[in-house]
């Protein structure tokens, strides 16, 4: 058995060790423990520095997660664009490619609660359908391994489905989604990295949302997977309580870059149901982007984003810039809050109407663009 499936059998996983080591009341640990999978390895209770902090409630249960009745249980409505099982295909050209729902931590605030855990939702028995479901399909070029864990399975089982999808002509790019860099480092071996060489281009995105989660342990991992030539992003999930403040997201950010991660995503929390304790309201990161950019390297600074409820994909959202127009002059502020004009080109530049302009032409139903903050959906 490799040190990472060793860690993990000693991880607490009960009802029951919540009442022993954390003194949880019998009863709520049940209700808690059968709400949704518990299981925080060594390696991540270790970091954990005292109770109720960013360590911690990300991963003990807590009450609240009770509390949440009548929210969505699948808020990106990602069952609507499943064609099999272990596929979600949102976006024109690639897909989720769910391998496994387990996981070597599972995070109190998971968007696919109701999925994450249950082997009878996500199984590797529907692998194969995944696979061909790809190989049917010849404009996916881009498949994300996600889960669970995609990381939880063996290096063999990893092995077969990177090789499966590799015999798959208009496959381009492969990514693992993998929070083991993060919450169980010890994951990632010099066995998995030459196994990982051999189906480039791979990449990582990976999942820090705090900076005492950038361990040695931590870098070390980002570092052997960086040498084995795959570039490592992140995302991180912006959570009250944990990392709702712009000290703390620069400091992540600059830990990340340090060990050669590139900040990819910031999330609005999902309104999910028993994770909704972890909401912010959007101006939080909004206040959050205006206190990275320009303060500090543009490459530590990731997108914000909204995933859009009932499935309408990732949407970036950016602090206030432009303040208005004046003419063809554009009023801008910088990073200081110092107001700049710039002098827009007022001449038609003759250029071809792209695919995506023509088909928004075509809709000639279209209501007319006006902001109509009542029709807003939320
Ligand atoms: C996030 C996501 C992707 C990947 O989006 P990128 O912006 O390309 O990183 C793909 N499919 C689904 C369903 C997603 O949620
Ligand atoms: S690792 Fe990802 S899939 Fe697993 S519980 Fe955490 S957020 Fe959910």
């Amino acid at each position: 058995m490799e040190l990472w499936q060793e860690l993990l059998r000693q991880s607490v996983d009960s009802g029951k060790d919540l009442v022993e080591r954390f003194g949880f009341d019998r009863e709520l640990a049940d209700r808690l423990n059968k709400l949704f999978h518990i299981r925080i390895n060594p390696y991540y209770l270790s970091l954990i520095r005292y109770p109720y902090d960013p360590i911690w409630l990300q991963c003990i249960p807590d009450g609240k997660e009770l509390e949440d009745d009548g929210l969505p249980e699948d808020p990106l409505a990602e069952d609507s664009h499943s064609p099999v099982p272990s596929i979600v295909h949102r976006y024109p050209d690639r897909v989720l490619f769910l391998t496994t729902s387990q996981c070597s931590m599972y995070c109190r605030f998971c968007t696919r609660k109701r999925k994450v855990g249950d082997s009878t939702k996500i199984n590797t028995k529907y692998i194969q359908d995944g696979i061909n479901y790809i190989a049917e399909h010849p404009e996916v070029r881009d498949i994300i391994l996600s889960g669970g864990d995609p990381l939880m399975l063996t290096d063999f089982m990893l092995e077969k489905i990177l090789s499966g999808l590799r015999n798959i002509a208009h496959v381009e790019i492969i990514r693992l989604g993998t929070k083991m860099p993060c919450v169980l480092p010890q994951r990632i071996t010099p066995k998995l990295c030459k196994m990982l060489r051999k189906y480039h281009p791979i990449y990582v995105n990976t999942h820090f949302n705090h900076p005492w989660e950038c361990t040695p342990e931590a870098k070390q991992a980002c570092e052997m997977l960086s040498d084995a030539g795959v570039p490592v992003g992140n995302q991180t999930v912006l959570m009250k309580g944990v990392n709702d403040n712009p000290e703390v997201m620069l400091e992540l950010f600059r830990k990340l870059l340090f060990m050669r991660v590139r900040p990819y995503y910031l999330y609005q929390a999902d309104i999910t149901k028993g994770a909704n304790h972890f909401r912010t309201p959007v101006s939080v990161g909004l206040d959050i982007m205006d206190k990275l950019r320009g303060h500090t390297s543009g490459l530590a600074i990731p997108y914000f984003v909204i995933d859009a409820p009932g499935g309408g994909g990732k949407i970036p959202l950016l602090p206030q810039y432009v303040l208005g127009r004046n003419g063809n002059q554009i009023i801008l502020r910088n990073y200081k809050y110092d107001i700049y004009t710039y002098p827009d080109v007022e001449e038609e530049i003759k250029r071809p109407t792209t695919t995506v302009e023509k088909k928004f032409n075509r809709k000639k139903s279209r209501p007319k663009k006006v902001y109509e903050p009542d029709k807003v959906h939320v």
